[in-house]
């Protein structure tokens, strides 16, 4: 039995129960949103991860990319990103390695942490060949099962990137036609060999596996937009009515899923985008990349990704895919890792001060560091701080003796008015320029 299988059948599973207590929502809410698809437990039933939930009422998650490249193969390295993640708030990991001993690789990174893992099993498919194309169907499939014999809790598959999406392309506009790495093997694969995408034609089969282990399928969007002149067109709209009617098929056998969205996308087009996609997919949980909201800014992709998550989550986006400052440059490093993380926390949170279910927790914290401010009261806003590390280390490089900080030091605007409220202190003319 699958979770989404006793969730249709009334039971609040122990995974359910977890779920509930730690967002703060009622258990019988959770279960009828598991029951319906628009909340997802990614927990394959071979493996041991953290138990999270990603969609309605839930609060909006984090997941980390890393991975080595066929470029740059460093483990260590890559288990040192896993564990930064984590303790930097990821909630899921993405082990998206190319290069190397991938299944070794994806073993040491799971036994590293303790958070969801999801990967891409056709990027191991392909590398049993020389070439992408070279890969036989069996290969894909084969991939998909070792991925979910190992533990792997959701296995991204660009199953929407059919022949319809295909044609829809090559007529398009695009600039930059395809840029998710996993949508290009699928038509590559697609057009050298002249036939339907396997991970579509054969999509039952995939199903049945997902169901074997309970794993979540996260429909990938091989038409991601990679600017936003192509951010809102046909090729990606006709992805997405395919993907809704996958997610449909999904919720049949009671496999769990995500769809996954773009992107990039300007700041007027985020709503429709994730509006449109939620409608087109029913509701289903959304993992977005981003989205980055303009194109300009390489080095500090984390932060258009973190406006452009956060518009999102407001409209309804469930899953951030952080984006790095590396992003569109380089394999990220441990620290671009660090900063992905805590910027796409920030990005989560502050969508989470407006989202159902979440509103009044997330507001509660803010309360409590704005007390922590008003009083001056530094070791709490530490405490308080998304980075207290970092806070700490800033304030402490440039300390004046005041008990204020050396932004204004004795001209604090907060111990000003509560002096003057409190019948005391006057403000010095002379320091009054
Ligand atoms: S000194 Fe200025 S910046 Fe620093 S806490 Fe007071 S008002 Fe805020």
């Amino acid at each position: 039995m699958t979770l989404m299988e006793d969730a249709k059948k009334g039971i609040i599973t122990p995974q359910i129960k977890a779920v509930a207590e730690a967002e703060g929502i009622d258990a019988e809410r959770v279960r009828s949103c598991v029951a319906k698809g628009w909340i997802t437990i990614p927990h394959n039933i071979e493996g041991n991860s953290r138990l999270i939930a990603v969609g309605k009422y839930m609060s909006t998650k984090v997941n980390a990319n890393i991975g080595t490249s066929r470029d740059y193969v460093d483990i260590e390295e890559e288990v040192k990103k896993a564990k930064a993640s984590e303790t930097f708030g990821a909630d899921t990991l993405m082990d998206l390695s190319t290069g190397g001993n991938l299944s070794m690789i994806r073993q040491r990174i799971m036994d590293a942490v303790d958070i969801p893992i999801g990967t891409v099993p056709i990027y191991q498919a392909a590398a049993t060949q020389k070439a992408v194309v070279d890969m036989s169907s069996d290969d894909m499939f084969n991939s998909v099962r070792k991925h979910a014999e190992d533990g792997v809790d959701f296995v991204t598959v660009h199953c929407g990137v059919n022949q319809n999406a295909l044609e829809h392309l090559v007529t398009s506009d695009r600039i930059m036609n395809v840029v998710s790495r996993g949508g290009s093997f699928s038509i590559a694969w697609m057009l050298h060999n002249d036939q339907e995408n396997p991970f579509y034609a054969e999509y039952d089969y995939l199903l049945e596996i997902a169901r074997e282990y309970d794993m979540t399928v996260s429909l990938g969007d091989g038409m991601r937009p990679g600017c936003i002149h192509d951010a809102s067109d046909r090729p990606k709209f006709m992805e997405f009515i395919t993907l809704g009617e996958l997610v449909k098929r999904a919720r049949a056998v009671d496999v769990q899923t995500f769809v996954e969205g773009p992107g990039h996308v300007p700041i007027d087009e985020v709503e429709l985008s994730v509006k449109g996609m939620k409608q087109l997919c029913d509701g289903a949980p959304l993992y977005l990349l981003g989205p980055l909201v303009t194109d300009i800014a390489p080095g500090y992709d984390h932060i258009t990704g973190a406006i452009g998550g956060t518009l999102a989550g407001m409209y309804g986006a469930d899953f951030l895919c952080m984006t790095t400052p590396s992003e569109h440059l380089a394999l990220p490093s441990v620290d671009d890792i660090k900063e992905g993380a805590i910027v796409t926390k920030i990005a989560a949170h502050a969508a989470d001060l407006v989202k159902d279910g979440q509103r009044e927790r997330a507001r509660a914290w803010d309360i409590e560091m704005a007390h922590a401010r008003s009083d001056l009261d530094w070791e709490a806003q530490y405490r308080l701080a998304i980075n207290g590390e970092r806070a700490r280390c800033i304030r402490e490089s440039r300390v004046t003796g005041s008990d204020a900080c050396s932004m204004c030091g004795d001209l604090c605007a907060m111990k000003i008015v509560r002096d003057a409220l409190s019948g005391g202190g006057e403000l010095d003319s002379k320091s009054d320029s």
